[in-house]
């Protein structure tokens, strides 16, 4: 099973960086808040956009 990446909505700036990195599409924008969320269903546990992100808000569960 591949690692589960998720985002701390409360770190999160809204930058962008992640989605545009992410190239299973599995970053998208929540149109309310402007903050930015991992589809599950997509992402593949590449890590990347932990990798990315400028303020760390991306983090792996184990
Ligand atoms: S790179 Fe980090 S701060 Fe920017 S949108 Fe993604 S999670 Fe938020
Ligand atoms: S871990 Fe990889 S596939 Fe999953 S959201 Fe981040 S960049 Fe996309």
């Amino acid at each position: 099973m591949s690692k589960v990446y998720t985002i701390d909505v409360k770190s999160c700036a809204g930058c962008g960086l992640c989605a545009s990195d992410c190239q299973s599409m599995a970053i998208n924008q929540d149109n309310i808040e402007g903050k930015f969320s991992i589809n599950s269903s997509l992402c593949t546990g590449c890590g990347s956009c932990a990798t990315v992100c400028p303020l760390n808000a991306i983090t792996v569960q184990k």
